[in-house]
């Protein structure tokens, strides 16, 4: 009688495949820039930094995106509103 001591090892499939690593979803790390950093100031003449949530043409990039918290995204929002006003930031960009 033959002793085949060939014993597969059971291999963990399930850990390689399900992995929220994989697929389309990656874990993004979302947090608010503002909120990391206590010094940041949603400044309304800083169209620079304001630039960062307008999309290219012109409009307000919404909260998916920037992952900034609704309290902050409000604060942005206000901000570029004022800035279009002083014609800092442009209300289209076609
Ligand atoms: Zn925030």
């Amino acid at each position: 009688m033959e002793n085949k001591e060939v014993q597969q090892p059971k291999e963990n499939k399930e850990f390689v495949r399900d992995n929220s690593f994989n697929g389309k979803r990656r874990p993004k790390k979302r947090v608010c820039q503002f909120c990391a950093d206590k010094n940041a100031v949603i400044d309304y003449k800083d169209a620079g930094k304001l630039r960062k949530f307008l999309s290219e043409r012109g409009k307000i990039l919404p909260r998916r995106v920037t992952s900034t918290c609704a309290m902050h995204q409000r604060e942005v929002t206000a901000a570029i509103k004022k800035a279009r006003e002083i014609a800092l930031l442009p209300y289209t960009n076609d």
